[in-house]
């Protein structure tokens, strides 16, 4: 047992259902309850530490202060601070006399206290002054009518008080007075002014106007499905499938109006916060600031006000990534998880879980509304779905009949043997030129996974690797470096190859460098504007480029996944994918799913206003079926194929995976640890139904010289499995990490 400190707050972070759910991530996921906690508290994942000292448990105070006898008395009257508040901060140490640097120096010479590091849970505050008159108001009118005419801003600020009691300093602003008046009046008296902290609320600028409309025949199917579960206040989920365009943010909104109308607050996840400006947008534009926007980007201290808010009540919608999920909402009447088949609400760190599962346990606890929508609804949700746990509301038309862009397969393996070499096949230049000289806009993707320019000797095929990280170096062209993209480093791209001396050294594969090249070759005239990760590093990058892109700043917006997701622009009209297939090798067993998603996600950014859309999917892979769906836009065709697939072999949902990752900076060790844990394992696991794959090399070997090898677990019982870790101690293992439900095999 440790003495308490001191009492942070005069309210509790946790409530019970949040605890609840705490301990559940902490067993199911294999987290220690400490890591579930903190996922409830802002700013503790990324914990900001202060320097702090505290008394030294070698030593009393007695025994401490006689070293002080020749010092200051000053030394003497910091020590017992210390001795008495500790541990205290730097800060709060600098409000004493003396020299404190000097004292504190001395102090740890002669071990008098030590080091204690306190977490600051609550980031820089932010405060507003706040100006109030300090006569009354006989006395101010007076002073206001005595004021020479040249005094006008004096003027106007006194008359400014005598209407509204108190102004904040950002509303002298609009009244154009500035901070200089109100110190003039603050030495007359007549005026004074406080400081009071303020929660801040980012995105405050971010609105857009809020239009009335009726809402579409299945909308309203759908909102007459969710409403009476809200109103009812017994938890229920749905899976809203609707196509790309069929309009499911507006049943959001009206879902979450029916949360608020009851008092209940609303947790809305987005898989990425930047890719999603338009949806915080159009949630501003209905709720106001009762919406609390929460992402990675914010400050300890942003975050802290954000969750505030919404635990005092002042705001009751709170929008954000997967973290926002633990938001300290008080009386949770509905989640939304839009895109609910994005990778990106699985963390891949301690705790490892799926806030897609963990909402499910929150709605549950709180007799909350669970809504997911998805035009790629993950396997797993639709299986789900189609059995009963959630109820299926399928939208398979866009919203005004627009129709749904027209997709051409266009097969590279003939482009080349039609003596086409270039990464921009016929049928694409073609539907580009037509687009360009409508003056309409395009996007293109490069679907990059897998696919990165790497630099290969051709002579002896040596291809060029990081010394630290099993995996390919990336050619970048500014600084004409080579960069690995696991640990950072950068290299020089050597003369000749360092394996045979051969000077034959060539780029491979397209970046989207290259395919920028390539368009601009072609199209000299058009602007084109990349988004990818060499481009999008700074704060609110990605909605920058695309608001520019919106605005018509640009005629081709060109990049990686992130280009083909979250934006409804009306003059987009043509969409060319540069390499359809590229993530079908991928060594997953969800590669066809991440495809298709991928594919009908980017052919859904076409066509969506007034003008027609229409896509040019290049592949090498025609044939497969996640691009025939992919091209179709049939959901359902590829469901039905991909389900026989993991049926057959065994894969969720028809069982769980728990992958196990043993790491050692030995390779030879490596290879025995998880030797000797897969044994363990299959002796241990007799009894119950699972099949042990494995040991087999990680997908990338060795990250930052660290060597991994993995071990997956199929199951139909993960509880019965991961409690077996526990009793084995494996789960505390430092060199193990264990993924339940991993989201990358
Ligand atoms: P999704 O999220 O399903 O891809 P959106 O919610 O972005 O689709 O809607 C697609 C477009 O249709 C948006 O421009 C939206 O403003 C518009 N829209 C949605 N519902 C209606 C409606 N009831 N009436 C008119 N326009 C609508
Ligand atoms: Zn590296
Ligand atoms: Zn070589």
């Amino acid at each position: 047992l440790k003495a308490i400190l001191a009492i942070l707050d005069d309210y509790p972070w946790f409530d019970d259902n949040m605890l609840k759910t705490a301990k559940w991530i902490s067993q199911y996921y294999l987290s220690s309850l400490a890591e579930a906690m903190r996922l409830f508290v802002p700013g503790l994942s990324g914990v900001k530490t202060q320097k702090a000292y505290q008394a030294s448990a070698a030593m009393d105070y007695e025994a401490a202060a006689m070293l002080l006898d020749n010092k200051p008395e000053e030394y003497r009257q910091a020590l017992t601070y210390i001795y008495a508040h500790g541990p205290v901060s730097l800060k709060d140490l600098a409000k004493l006399p003396g020299n404190i640097d000097a004292m504190i120096k001395f102090f740890l010479q002669h071990k008098l206290i030590i080091h204690a590091d306190t977490v600051n849970t609550r980031g820089k505050a932010s405060t507003t002054t706040i100006i109030n008159l300090a006569v009354s108001k006989e006395t101010a009118a007076q002073a206001e009518q005595m004021l020479p005419k040249t005094r006008a801003a004096q003027r106007r600020l006194l008359q400014a008080l005598l209407q509204n009691n108190e102004l904040a300093l950002p509303q002298l602003r609009h009244l154009n007075i500035s901070q200089a008046t109100v110190k003039k009046l603050a030495e007359q008296g007549l005026i004074t002014s406080r400081s009071v902290p303020v929660l801040r609320n980012s995105y405050d600028s971010v609105c857009q106007q809020a239009a009335e409309v009726s809402l579409t025949q299945p909308q309203q199917h759908a909102l007459q499905l969710i409403i009476p579960a809200i109103k009812a206040g017994t938890h229920k989920s749905f899976l809203i499938h609707g196509v790309t365009g069929s309009g499911k943010t507006l049943i959001y909104i009206k879902a979450v109006a029916e949360a608020r109308r009851h008092n209940r607050q609303a947790i809305v996840l987005v898989p990425e916060i930047a890719l999603t400006s338009q949806l915080v947008a159009r949630f501003r534009a209905a709720f106001g600031n009762d919406v609390v926007v929460i992402h990675s980007k914010l400050s300890v201290g942003e975050r802290h006000d954000a969750w505030r808010r919404l635990q005092s009540g002042q705001a009751g919608i709170v929008i954000g990534a997967r973290s926002a999920l633990f938001a300290p909402a008080r009386d949770l009447g509905i989640i939304i998880i839009d895109e609910e088949h994005e990778f990106t609400y699985k963390q891949e760190e301690s705790p490892r879980y799926h806030a897609r599962q963990v909402a499910l346990i929150r709605a549950r606890l709180a007799g909350a509304a669970l809504v997911l929508g998805s035009a790629t609804p993950a396997i797993e949700t639709y299986f789900q779905a189609l059995n009963g746990t959630h109820t299926l509301i399928s939208m398979n038309k866009r919203v005004d009949d627009v129709p749904m862009p027209e997709v051409t397969l266009v097969d590279m393996r003939q482009e080349l043997a039609q003596g086409r070499r270039s990464v921009i096949s016929l049928p694409l230049q073609e539907m580009l030129a037509r687009a360009l000289a409508k003056k309409e806009q395009a996007v293109i993707l490069l679907n990059r996974r897998g696919y990165s320019t790497f630099v290969l000797c051709r002579e002896c095929g040596h291809v060029l690797k990081c010394r630290h990280c099993d995996i390919s170096l990336v050619y970048h062209t500014p600084g004409n470096s080579l960069r690995c993209h696991y640990c950072q480093e950068r290299h020089t791209v050597p003369d000749t190859c360092p394996e045979c001396g051969s000077r034959y050294i060539r780029y491979f594969g397209a970046g989207t460098q290259k395919v920028e090249e390539a368009l601009t070759a072609l199209f000299p005239a058009a602007k084109i504007v990349r988004m990818d990760q060499d481009t999008t590093r700074g704060k609110m990058a990605h909605d920058k480029i695309l608001a520019a892109f919106a605005a018509g700043t640009y005629d081709i917006l060109l990049g990686t996944q992130m280009v083909a997701k979250g934006h409804d622009i009306p003059n987009v009209t043509a969409v060319g994918i540069i390499s359809a297939d590229t993530a079908l090798n991928l060594p997953d067993f969800r590669a066809a799913e991440r495809t298709f998603a991928l594919l009908t996600q980017a052919a859904g950014r076409a066509g969506r206003g007034a003008k027609s859309g229409q896509v040019v999917m290049q592949t090498y892979n025609p044939e497969h079926y996640a691009i025939t769906a992919g091209a179709e836009h049939n959901y359902p065709a590829f469901y039905e194929h991909e389900i026989a697939f993991r049926r057959q072999l065994n894969y969720p949902p028809f069982a769980n995976l728990i992958k196990i990752t043993v790491q050692a900076a030995d390779e030879i060790m490596v290879h025995q640890s998880a030797n000797k844990l897969a044994v363990e394992l299959a002796q241990a696991m007799a009894g119950i139904a699972a099949d042990i794959i494995g040991p087999f090399p990680a997908s990338v070997h060795k990250i930052k010289d660290v060597f991994r090898i993995n071990i997956l677990i199929k199951t139909k019982d993960p509880a019965a499995v991961t409690s077996l870790f526990t009793a084995l101690h494996i789960s505390s293992r430092k060199d193990v990490i264990i993924d339940v439900d991993p989201v990358n095999v």
